[in-house]
């Protein structure tokens, strides 16, 4: 099996890993050939050969969301999830359109052109959050409003004239938390077990498994799973808020930062499940083997983590992408198993230590 993955990002490079266990060929398509991906597969492609990419591939994935309509028409007969997917998600308004309509539970939104944010602000109470529909990850492309109303015309600078934007409620939550789901051409489908993720600034620092139970969620991933035709992964990212609502704040039609941990604490990542569902095979189990958690390293070089200290703490597993140093950006993550949930937490709170100096997990 020949699998060409859209994107060369830390995401691509651990399917690359997982997959070729067995013995599938893989093949990137990138706007660079030194991505992390492109060191571990077996071909790199820019977007200009295209063409090549599409000949040596059985199938086609992605890894990440901001891929032009012209290299998504190349590949789109041989694309899981289906591009149409893709498209979706692509545009965060169109994907929170989609959600209201069909019924799914979301933050109160009202999608606004840059001329007319003051007014759709002014439909909300303060703070509000501003996102831009198209380009906007890890806290990119959202604005936080909280009476500054002069923020808005930076906003607007900051964007093509013609831009959408979604003005959110801004939720009060007590945690958030989400749930991947793996679904083959069959329509069975698995999911993992859900994790509290831990955001500042709009970037994921850490997450963990968790005992409580989020049934409501779990109806919601799977009723998505099968009314976009997933073959693949769908990650849902939700808000518990404090008045009770569970609401979704988004979805990705692919592997994603919050099943990280999976690798070490599931029989089967969400990274093998991907290449199975795609390539026709059995679903793998998504059990859990222990309690689980994740902390990524964000805008550190090699140098400056402390590779000693973290893995003589016992369960922990480093995972360095091998990206070159900028800020913000995720380098790498460590992976830690536990004999319970505490335990988990008392690693987690070491490794942010040995990080970036005591954050409390
Ligand atoms: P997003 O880029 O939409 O995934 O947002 C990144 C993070 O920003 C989320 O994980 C939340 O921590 C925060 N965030 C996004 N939207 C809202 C909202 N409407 N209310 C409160 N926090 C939000």
């Amino acid at each position: 099996m020949r699998i060409g993955i859209l994107g060369g990002g830390q995401l691509g490079w651990m399917t690359v890993l997982e997959g070729k266990k067995f013995g599938f060929e893989f093949f990137i398509l990138d706007k660079t050939k030194t991505s992390p991906a492109c060191r571990v597969a077996d071909g790199c492609f820019d977007y200009e050969e295209v063409d090549e990419f599409v000949r040596l591939c059985d199938v086609v994935t992605y890894e990440f969301e901001h891929i032009s309509d012209e290299i998504l028409e190349n590949v789109s007969h041989l694309t899981l999830p289906s591009v149409g997917v893709l498209k979706l998600k692509k545009s965060k308004v169109e994907e929170k359109l989609f959600l209201k309509r069909r019924g799914y539970p979301v933050p109160n939104f009202v999608v606004a052109f840059g001329e007319d944010l003051e007014s759709a602000v002014a439909m909300f109470n303060f703070p509000v959050v501003v996102k831009s529909e198209s380009l906007g990850y890890d806290g990119k492309g959202q604005y936080l409003i909280k009476e500054d109303l002069g923020k808005l015309k930076t906003i607007k600078m900051n964007h093509r004239e013609r831009e959408r934007f979604l003005v959110e409620e801004f939720v009060d939550f007590d945690f958030e938390f989400s749930i991947i789901g793996v679904r083959n051409s069959k329509g069975e489908i698995k999911l993992y077990p859900p994790t509290i993720n831990y955001h500042e600034e709009g970037i994921l620092i850490y997450n963990k498994t968790t005992n409580l139970n989020f049934s409501l969620a779990e109806e919601i991933v799977k009723s998505l799973m099968e009314e976009l035709n997933i073959v693949g992964l769908l990650c849902v990212e939700f808000f518990h808020a404090k008045d009770g609502r569970i609401l979704i704040n988004e979805m990705a039609p692919r592997t994603h930062n919050t099943g990280h941990w999976t690798l070490d604490g599931c029989y089967t990542s969400q990274f093998e499940n991907l290449v199975r569902a795609i390539s026709g095979l059995p679903l793998g189990s998504t059990k859990l083997k222990s309690p689980s958690g994740m902390i990524n390293i964000i805008g550190k070089s090699y140098e400056e983590i402390d590779i000693r200290r973290i893995l003589s703490m016992e369960g922990t597993k480093l995972y360095w992408y091998g990206k070159e140093k900028r800020y913000r950006r995720k380098m790498g993550h460590i992976n830690v198993v536990g004999d319970n949930q505490e335990d988990v937490d008392k690693k987690l709170d070491y490794l942010n230590d040995v990080l970036f100096g005591a954050i409390k997990c």
